[in-house]
């Protein structure tokens, strides 16, 4: 159609003309209720009104400017919101362009701090083998995605692998819930001793994970676990809540709900909530003041940090969530999404799992049931799940595929905050008939 290079580079994808609030429009007129919100991003839905009001106003006022010349009031307007908000001790804020831009900015900045600490052999990070954190070189390196990673395995920095907390399939039938944690924080002391404790810069977790298996949240106790670890050792804890931050889990950040402050958190996603590219790494302030008194400055920075609409924006959502109680809302609705997903879902032969943390939800898809035998991962159920609700007006995000370090086929849903029952029900009803004609 054009010089446009899109994901898949033999078809060219239908082309989206207008959005407003839970549905999109495409060139062809047909509307599709947005039940994923894109990537779990568009938490407020699509056109609103005080998002694009705002954005009006800093374009008006100022459209850019530099941060090596000057800062913005809505730039340092955000920060605060952010901080204040945020677990304990998180006081520094650093604006990017998203996700993997964040994820590429805290492995630097942890990795300066140990240089400025003098621990220059601080050089490790541990990750999860079920994650994602990004596509950039470093962000994909800590990432446990296999089939994202293939090709530039020798361009990526190498990372020691624990596995994720994914009760569903991990914990074993004689195992309690505590003795699963304990034995995950277990595997982590014996990866960390292996890789040497003064070695190793930081571990990295999504507090939920994503993009990489769907909607798993931890067990209780295992962040707690994971902290006192970094703690004893020196490492720094890097939580990634690109996606599973700003609101998405029914709080701010979900790691408030595991009770503890990671050194680092980054944000994307539904910072911006689709209305401008925007992300951010918080850090706490011994962290950067270690910096401060060494060389003055973090070595880093791209030509479109801090961008003022990007920052109005975010401003923007930021105070739409306060005003309109939306945490709240994303309490109840995911717990009623939830409800009506087990109605309808609960007892189906190929619905293995139906788990999530407040408006992130995923439903694993099984072949054999009593048994979570997956389907084939070279049948694509999850892509055929998708290529069906887009057919009956329904964007749902899929995952799947055992090479792609997820295993299982799963489909993830992070419908916007702004959601109605009727909406919600509307969402269930058109997955049950799009899963029913890709079986
Ligand atoms: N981290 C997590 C947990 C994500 O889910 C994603 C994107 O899906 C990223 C990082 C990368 O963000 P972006 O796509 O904005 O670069």
């Amino acid at each position: 159609m054009s010089h446009m290079m899109h994901r898949n580079l033999r078809q060219t994808p239908r082309v989206a003309v207008s959005a407003q609030g839970m549905l999109v429009r495409d060139s062809e007129g047909r509307t599709y209720i947005d039940a994923c919100g894109g990537a779990a991003v568009s938490s407020l839905g699509h056109g609103h009104p005080d998002i694009l009001s705002a954005m009006h106003r800093q374009i008006d006022r100022n459209a850019y400017a530099h941060t090596a010349f000057f800062t913005t009031d809505v730039a340092e307007e955000l920060a605060d919101r952010l901080t204040a908000g945020a677990p304990e001790g998180l006081t520094e804020v650093y604006l990017v362009s998203g996700g993997s831009e964040a994820m590429e900015t805290a492995m630097k900045l942890a990795r300066q701090y140990f240089v400025e600490t003098g621990q220059t052999g601080r050089t490790k990070f541990i990750a999860r083998r079920q994650s994602y954190h990004g596509n950039t070189l470093g962000a994909l390196a800590v990432g446990g995605n296999e089939w994202r990673r293939r090709h530039f395995g020798p361009l990526l920095i190498e990372v020691a692998r624990v596995a994720p907390c994914y009760e569903y399939r991990d914990r074993l039938p004689d195992q309690t819930q505590d003795q699963y944690t304990g034995a995950l924080l277990r595997e982590l002391d014996e990866q960390i001793q292996e890789a040497g404790p003064h070695n190793i810069i930081a571990f990295v977790a999504e507090p939920v994970v994503g993009a990489t298996g769907g909607a798993i949240a931890p067990t209780p106790g295992y962040f707690r676990g994971v902290r006192s670890l970094c703690d004893r050792y020196g490492i720094l804890f890097i939580a990634d809540e690109v996606m599973c931050g700003m609101g998405r889990t029914g709080t701010m950040y979900s790691i408030e709900q595991d009770g503890v402050s990671p050194d680092i958190i980054t944000i994307g996603k539904g910072l911006g909530a689709g209305y401008q590219p925007i992300g951010a790494v918080l850090a706490q302030r011994a962290l950067v003041d270690q910096l401060r008194k060494g060389s003055g400055a973090f070595q880093h920075g791209h030509t479109y940090i801090g961008h003022p609409v990007a920052a109005a924006a975010a401003l923007a959502v930021q105070k739409v969530i306060e005003r309109d109680d939306l945490l709240a809302a994303v309490r109840l609705r995911g717990e009623a999404l939830r409800r009506m997903l087990q109605a309808e879902f609960g007892a189906h032969p190929n619905v293995g799992d139906i788990r999530g943390r407040g408006l992130l939800i995923a439903l694993e898809l099984v072949r054999d049931r009593p048994s979570k035998e997956p389907f084939d991962p070279a049948r694509k159920l999850h892509a055929s799940v998708r290529n069906k609700a887009m057919a009956n007006g329904l964007m749902v995000y899929p995952m799947g595929g055992t090479i792609d370090g997820v295993r299982g086929d799963h489909i993830l849903l992070a419908p916007p905050f702004i959601a109605t029952d009727a909406d919600l029900s509307e969402i269930v009803s058109r997955l049950s008939d799009s899963l029913a004609a890709a079986l």
